[in-house]
């Protein structure tokens, strides 16, 4: 059985990047309950730290995901820079480079390159999330919400960047 915890970054009064109108938070939130939805019929369990537009600190986060076992941690996100400025999808391991969530996050790196994001390729990084969390980790940035063009292919391929990731995921566990 692989059990999962997923998260949706940002929420209620932290509403992430924002870009004419569009929060992050909102858009997390769309994708990620997607991708949970398709493994849920596959059998997984997926559990959330948030279910809805809800403010949730960091800390609570970690506090969640650190009463069970998981396969994976996985924090969804959008990406800001300059405005129009940067493209792509990149994703997230902790700094000591666990190899469960670095083969992972290549299979979605990959996958996501497939549907048209440009490949920013695996990063290593010192997130909270990624450093607090006892299953292997990932914080995927689902393209630059201050892209138009990313937003577009975001918009129009949503049930395909949901299927690849859930896909990826059932392949790696
Ligand atoms: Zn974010």
């Amino acid at each position: 059985m692989i059990r999962l915890c997923f998260d949706y970054g940002h929420g209620g009064k932290d509403t992430g990047a924002v870009y004419k109108g569009r929060y992050e938070s909102h858009d997390n939130l769309d994708i990620g309950t997607r991708v949970a939805r398709i493994l849920r019929t596959q059998g997984c369990i997926v559990d959330e730290t948030r279910t809805g537009d809800h403010t949730i600190s960091l800390w609570e986060r970690i506090r969640f995901e650190n009463r069970n076992r998981y396969d994976y941690f996985l924090s969804f996100h959008r990406n800001a820079f300059r405005p129009e400025f940067a493209r792509g999808v990149e994703t997230y391991i902790y700094l000591t480079r666990n190899k469960k969530a670095l083969n992972l996050a290549k299979g979605i790196q990959k996958e996501l390159s497939r549907i048209g994001f440009v490949n920013r390729g695996v990063k290593t990084g010192s997130f909270y999330v990624l450093r607090n969390t006892y299953a292997p980790a990932l914080l995927i940035e689902l393209g630059f919400i201050d892209n138009t063009l990313d937003n577009r292919l975001f918009d129009e391929n949503k049930d395909d960047i949901a299927k690849s990731i859930a896909k990826m995921i059932i392949n790696r566990s």
